[in-house]
C-alpha cells in the first residue's frame, strides 16, 4: 500500500494539458486565463473629474479670485465646452472669472485644471462662490495613464478569472476571453442498492449521492460533467468503460473498488486497457482508492464509495490534479491549528473532520468533529474541513498546527 505523499505525486505527475479557447468574457468565471489581455487606452483614458461641482483654473484661485461666472454645465459623457469658456474669457475682462459646472465622470476641459465640489460652493443665478478654503492645484481630477498606460498589461495569463478580472475585461473591450480548456469529465455511480433521487427506495436501497457532490464541486470550476450510473455487473462495467474512454478525458467513479464479492471496478478498469498506477493508500478514509491512465491523456479515478471517501479523495487528489492540469496559480497548503488533542493509532494518514473557526488574531482553529465514519456523511454539514493528521503518530495535541482541506469556502 502506498503512502499519501506517493499517491499525490503519481497523479501530479500525469497532469495533462487539455489547450484553449475562446468563450464569452461573462462565461468565464473560475477560468483560467491563457492570454495577457493589454490595456487598449490608457487608464483612465482621459483627465476624470472626480467629484460634482464646479472646474476652474487654479490661477484664477492663486489671483485671489473666489466668484465664478457657470459658462455651461457638463455632464458625464459630454465634450468638453472648451469654446464657451474661452470665449467668455475674451469677451469679460472683468474680476469676474469663468468656470464650467462639472460632473463625476466628465473629461477635464484643457482650458481648467482644478475641480471644487458643490459642497465648498455656494451658487445663486449662475454664480459660484467659494465658501470653502483651501482650494488645491488639479484637485479632484483623477489624470489620464496614472493607473496604466495604453498596451500595459492589465490581466495576466494565468490568473483565474473573477469579478475583478471580469470588470478589467470589460473596461478594455475583451468581450471573449482566452482560456483553458476544460477536460472532459464523465462521473459513473456504482452499486445495485442505489436508486436516484427521484425515486423512492426499497427498505434495502438508498439513493445516490456522493455522484452529485462530486458534480458540483467541478461545476465551481466551468465543468459540466455527465453523470452515468453503473449495475454491479463486470460485463456491464467492461462495455460502459470501454466506450467512454473514446470520449472522456477523466473518468471518475466512485463505489466498487474494495474487497466486495461485487466489486467489479478495478478489474473492469484493467481489462478494457486503463493502466493502474496504484490501489489503496495509507488513508482514513478512502483507503481504496484506486488511479490509472488510458490513451494519450485520460486518467481515471477510481474512488471508494462512501460518500465522505468520495469526498475527501475529491478534494485531496482530484482537485490538485484538475488545479495542475489547468495551471492554477501554485498555492501553498492552508493550515490549521487543532483545537482539541486526537489519538489516532492505525497507520495512515487521517483526515478528520472539523470546525473551523478564525479567532481575534487571525489563527484558524479545527475543532475536531469525527462523526461515525466514511458512511457518514449527515456530518458533513456540521463541519468545513478535513484536517490532515500524519501517518507517523499516534497523538495529536492541542495547539499544533496540521495542513486543512476545506471544502467550505
Ligand atoms: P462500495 O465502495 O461500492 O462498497 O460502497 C461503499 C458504501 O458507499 C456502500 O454503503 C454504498 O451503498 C455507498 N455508496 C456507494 N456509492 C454511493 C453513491 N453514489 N452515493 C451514496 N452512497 C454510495
Ligand atoms: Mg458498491
Amino acid at each position: 500500500m502506498i503512502t499519501v505523499s506517493e499517491a499525490e505525486q503519481i497523479i501530479l505527475s500525469h497532469r495533462k494539458d487539455f489547450g484553449v479557447e475562446y468563450v464569452p468574457f461573462l462565461a468565464a468565471r473560475g477560468r483560467v486565463l491563457a492570454e495577457n489581455i493589454a490595456a487598449d487606452r490608457d487608464l483612465p483614458p482621459y483627465d476624470r473629474v472626480t467629484m460634482d461641482g464646479i472646474a476652474i483654473q487654479y490661477s484664477d484661485y492663486e489671483a485671489g479670485c473666489r466668484t465664478f461666472q457657470i459658462v455651461a454645465t457638463q455632464a458625464a459623457g459630454d465634450p468638453p465646452p472648451t469654446e464657451l469658456y474661452s470665449s467668455f474669457i475674451i469677451h469679460h475682462s472683468s474680476f469676474i472669472k469663468p468656470c464650467i459646472e462639472v460632473m463625476t465622470g466628465a473629461a477635464r476641459s484643457s482650458a481648467t485644471d482644478t475641480i471644487i465640489p458643490y459642497e465648498h460652493l455656494h451658487i445663486a443665478d449662475g454664480i459660484a462662490h467659494i465658501k470653502h478654503e483651501p482650494v488645491l492645484p488639479g484637485q479632484n481630477v483623477h489624470v489620464q495613464g496614472t493607473d496604466r498606460r495604453k498596451g500595459d498589461t492589465v490581466i495576466s495569463a494565468g490568473q483565474i478569472i473573477g469579478p475583478t478580472q471580469i470588470n478589467m475585461a470589460a473596461a478594455v473591450g475583451k468581450s471573449e476571453l482566452l482560456v483553458k480548456k476544460l477536460p472532459r469529465v464523465v462521473i459513473l455511480s456504482s452499486g445495485d442498492e442505489l436508486v436516484d433521487v427521484t425515486d423512492t427506495p426499497l427498505p434495502y436501497q438508498i439513493r445516490r449521492s456522493n455522484n452529485y457532490s462530486t458534480y458540483t464541486v467541478l461545476r465551481h470550476y466551468g465543468i459540466e460533467a455527465l453523470m452515468l450510473h453503473l449495475p454491479d455487473d463486470l460485463d456491464a462495467i467492461r462495455r460502459e468503460v470501454a466506450r467512454l474512454q473514446t470520449e472522456f478525458d477523466v473518468i471518475i467513479l466512485s463505489g466498487g473498488v474494495s474487497m466486495g464479492k461485487f466489486d467489479y471496478i478495478p478489474q473492469a478498469l484493467e481489462d478494457t486497457g486503463v493502466q493502474m498506477h496504484f490501489h489503496k493508500v495509507r488513508q482514513r478514509p478512502g483507503k481504496p482508492f484506486w488511479f490509472g491512465t488510458f490513451g494519450e491523456r485520460g486518467v481515471v479515478f477510481a474512488l471508494p464509495g462512501n460518500p465522505v471517501s468520495t469526498f475527501m479523495c475529491l478534494h485531496r487528489y482530484v482537485l490538485p490534479w484538475l488545479e495542475t492540469s489547468l495551471g492554477f496559480p501554485p498555492a501553498p497548503p492552508a493550515c490549521a491549528v487543532l483545537a482539541k488533542s486526537v489519538r489516532f493509532e492505525p497507520q495512515m494518514v487521517y483526515y478528520i473532520q472539523v470546525k473551523l473557526r478564525q479567532d481575534a488574531e487571525a489563527r484558524l482553529w479545527a475543532e475536531p468533529l469525527e462523526g461515525r465514519g466514511s458512511g457518514d456523511f449527515a456530518n458533513l454539514l456540521d463541519t468545513d474541513a478535513f484536517l490532515e493528521l500524519p501517518m507517523d503518530r499516534t497523538e495529536f495535541e492541542a495547539g499544533e498546527v496540521f495542513r486543512v482541506l476545506r471544502f467550505k469556502k
